[in-house]
């Protein structure tokens, strides 16, 4: 059983939420907002093993066998040659790995290479393992290691017996969001009650039923807008889709995270097993 925390776009409560859910789900958990983790700040991780990720090949020139035709500057499309200082070298930000410099070169002087572009993170807490990584800033792939982290956690899940993975989505509607999604059973959105936050919610949860996903819906802060949280509930109810928490507004979360602690409330708990409930249901 694979359960996703996700939200249309970053900062709605999606961590707040999936940190209390790590305290109850006894699987194993999985951040996949590998651009910006933040997840073992309050999981507090002991980490037994680092794994890197290579990520996509990128155009590199030997330069003792580029006899400057200028050829490949040419051809690339993606502007990633430079001829600087007497010599052509590749932009590897905005290298995208085509390898069609590499099959023009006349000189074989250009070799695709691998180079260190993240790392995996696998690691115990004291709520059971946890798998997370860390993308270097500005690369891309960020879909390609969130797919990797979650390979890592069903192989740990799978080693050890856990029949649940707890997973911190990445935030937004692309790329690494549906690596998140990837062979999900159940998606809880948390929303919040603006009208942005409910324009997010509707696309997150296109993408959910797209992947035919049971989906859910937390509604965080509820009672600063009372006339969207109705608007939110008003659209749930009308697509069938479950509630499962409705948060109020906690003055103290903010501090509690600050101090790093997880912010356990009444409504995440209940939302936690409602869903656990549901999972024996469909089980039984
Ligand atoms: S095509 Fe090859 S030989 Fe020509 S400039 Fe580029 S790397 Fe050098
Ligand atoms: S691999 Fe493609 S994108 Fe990268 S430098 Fe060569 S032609 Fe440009």
């Amino acid at each position: 059983m694979q359960i996703a925390v996700v939200s249309g776009k970053g900062g709605t409560g999606k961590t707040t939420v999936t940190s209390v859910f790590a305290t109850l789900c006894g699987g194993v958990i999985v951040d996949c907002d590998v651009d910006a983790p933040n997840l073992h700040i309050l999981l507090k991780p002991r980490i037994l093993k680092e794994i890197p990720f290579t990520g996509m090949r990128k155009a590199k020139i030997i330069d003792e066998m580029c006899e400057r035709c200028g050829l490949c500057e040419d051809l690339c499309r993606f502007d990633a040659i430079n001829f600087d200082d007497d010599r052509y070298s590749v932009d590897v930000v905005r290298c995208e790995g085509c390898g069609f410099c590499y099959r023009a070169c006349p000189n074989d002087a250009i070799e695709m290479v691998s180079e260190v572009r993240g790392k995996i993170f696998i690691s115990e807490t004291e709520y059971g393992p946890f798998v997370y990584a860390k993308l270097e800033p500005g690369e891309e792939n960020s879909g390609l290691l969130v797919h990797e982290v979650k390979r890592v956690a069903e192989e740990i899940a799978d080693e050890r017996g856990f029949d649940t993975i707890l997973i911190d989505g990445a935030p937004g509607i692309g790329c690494p969001v549906i690596a998140s999604l990837s062979k999900v059973d159940k998606a809880v959105v948390v929303a919040e009650p603006t009208l942005s936050g409910l324009s997010d919610m509707e696309r997150i949860l296109m993408l959910i039923e797209h992947f035919k996903i049971e989906p859910y819906v937390i509604i965080n802060k509820f009672d600063v807008n009372l006339d969207v949280s109705r608007e939110i509930e008003d659209f749930c109810k009308s697509r069938n889709i479950p509630i499962v928490a409705k948060v109020p507004f906690y003055d103290d979360i903010p501090t509690l995270i600050a101090n790093l602690k997880i912010p356990i409330k009444d409504e995440i708990v209940k939302a936690w097993r409602e869903l656990s409930c549901m999972k024996r249901l469909r089980r039984g």
